[in-house]
């Protein structure tokens, strides 16, 4: 039985105080991704998630490389790019995932146009709440140089709903990334090499110019950088 079972089989959150997690983002500050991810496992698996966006599968290749049966969620909005619906095939092919997709409710006409953040918030957010029920922890692929808004992320936090999150790659720079697929021949979305650096669901991505913020594309024009999955 796991640890976080009891005799009655009742799921018991590991309570980490602050002072805690302040410790444990200063010992994994300098650690490897994989360090950090044994870690999350030992600590919550099978009650533990990875929620991809399938920009690439470097995360999930860190992660199966230490428990092959961890579950990935993909949350299928219903606007997604077809060449990102095509990785999400490509990847659970490669990697024999063990894969979980949300699906989305039909939304009011053109929401996304109306009112962005009640349409991440219908086709996201509460896709993501859905997908941890029952369980205690999550990791992204966050990283503090995809954004400003993301330059102090911690690795590991607690989110709103009082889960655990874990960024094993929060410190990894672009190169690091890009170094990393390369040799390792990580599957990619191919809007990567199309001038999408930042891929979300088509009517609110673009693909951004050399030198611009690599989230620019993202809901362009509009006062909105987050879907707020991260929070
Ligand atoms: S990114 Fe755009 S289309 Fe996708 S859920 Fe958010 S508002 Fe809706």
């Amino acid at each position: 039985m796991s640890a976080l079972l009891d005799s009655g089989s009742h799921l018991h959150a590991p309570n980490f105080s602050d002072g805690e997690l302040a410790e444990l983002n200063a010992r994994f500050e300098r650690a490897a991704a994989s360090t950090i991810i044994e870690w999350a496992v030992e600590q919550f698996h099978p009650f533990m998630c990875l929620s991809a966006s399938m920009t690439d599968a470097l995360l999930i290749d860190l992660a199966v490389s230490v428990e092959p049966s961890i579950e990935v969620v993909f949350i299928d909005t219903g606007y997604h790019f077809p060449e990102t619906l095509e990785t999400v095939e490509v990847v659970r092919r490669h990697y024999g995932l063990n894969l979980r997709v949300l699906t989305v409710p039909p939304q009011p006409v053109e929401l996304w146009q109306a009112d962005p953040e009640n349409c991440c918030s219908a086709a996201k957010v509460e896709q993501l709440d859905r997908a941890l029920v029952g369980k205690l922890a999550w990791m992204s692929g966050l990283r503090r140089s995809e954004a400003p808004t993301r330059a102090n992320a911690p690795i590991v936090a607690r989110d709103l709903r009082g889960l655990v999150k874990v960024n094993p790659i929060a410190t990894w720079s672009d190169t690091d990334v890009d170094g990393y697929i390369a040799d390792h021949g990580i599957p990619v979305n191919p809007l990567l090499a199309r001038g999408y650096p930042s891929i979300g669901c088509w009517p609110c991505t673009r693909p951004v110019a050399d030198g611009e913020d690599p989230r620019a594309g993202r809901w362009a024009g509009r006062d909105k950088t987050e879907c707020g999955l991260h929070l």
